[in-house]
């Protein structure tokens, strides 16, 4: 009788130590699905957009699983059983979704000049503002068309100043910005050609370069390659930011090609086969070879 009793006793205990053994192991790995949230600026919107409605904030150290994700942003459940939308940087700066694919990306187009600043002048005196709206909002359809998400700094003839460009990159957390422009030497036909410029070396903005660059393969003007340039919007931009001086404006010859529609055609397809091959990641070890580090 004694030993029975026992017995039970000893069943008992068992089962109790299984069943914690089983809920202690299904919090842990749930624990360890869950990401997380090293920022104080972390939220859930009911969208995966920048200016979507804000639905709550979340504290520092609470956790999220993910359950998807769209372009920069992934859906949430948050440990107190919450659902929505939030930018992949608000997990933590270093949080990146893995984006090996142009329809995943997120772009910032920028449109150099515009409104009160008409930027260099032809010898008959257009002006560049006009042309880098046109090439940056056919890149913009030709990307949107791709499947990537794209902002532009500016979509008409408004003044838009220097600084607010690299910003809306960072606010949106860009993949890639590109800025259209147009060379002008000091006097009227005596330079010609495109050039790709990037500030940064190691933010990816040099492989951007040189990935851009290598597709410039038939532009019917001379391609004078990847160069450095100190430009506001290059400098105070921490994501991977490019300028294209695609022609001298005040070179006869160059404008002609310039105001070309088949010319504009070619620079903005070369980009996006550029932007192809960027975000494949495929040309990385050979231009990490090239570095001019
Ligand atoms: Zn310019």
């Amino acid at each position: 009788m004694q030993e029975n009793n026992n017995d039970n006793d000893f069943s008992i205990f068992w089962i109790i130590l299984i069943i914690f053994t089983v809920i202690l192991g299904c919090r842990t790995f749930v624990y360890f699905q869950q990401e997380p949230i090293k920022t104080s600026d972390a939220a859930l919107y009911v969208k995966p957009e920048i200016n979507a409605k804000k639905e709550c904030s979340l504290t520092k150290n609470s956790r999220v699983k993910v359950l998807k994700h769209k372009y920069n942003w992934i859906y949430v459940k948050t440990d107190k059983d919450k659902y929505g939308w939030m930018g992949t940087w608000m997990i933590n700066p270093n949080y990146h979704n893995q984006i090996n694919k142009l329809s995943e990306a997120t772009i910032v187009i920028d449109a150099g000049h515009g409104g009160e600043d008409s930027g260099a002048l032809s010898t008959q005196g257009k002006e560049e503002k006009t042309y880098t709206l046109r090439y940056a909002k056919q890149l913009a359809e030709k990307l949107r068309k791709a499947g990537a998400r794209v902002y532009m700094t500016r979509d008409s003839n408004q003044t838009v100043s220097l600084s607010k460009r690299p910003e809306l990159a960072e606010k949106v957390h860009a993949n890639a910005f590109i800025s259209f422009h147009f060379d002008s030497s000091p006097q009227d036909n005596t330079a010609s050609g495109f050039t790709t410029y990037y500030y940064h070396k190691n933010n990816g903005s040099f492989r951007l370069a040189k990935d851009i660059n290598s597709q410039l393969t038939s532009l019917g003007i001379d391609n004078r390659g990847v160069d450095f340039g100190n430009f506001l919007v290059l400098r105070d931009n921490s994501q991977p930011a490019v300028l294209l001086e695609s022609g001298y404006i005040n070179s006869d010859r160059d404008f002609s090609m310039i105001s070309d529609s088949g010319y504009q055609n070619q620079v903005t397809s070369d980009v996006v086969k550029g932007l192809k091959l960027y975000f494949a990641g495929k040309n990385e070890n050979a231009i990490i070879a090239n570095d001019p580090n």
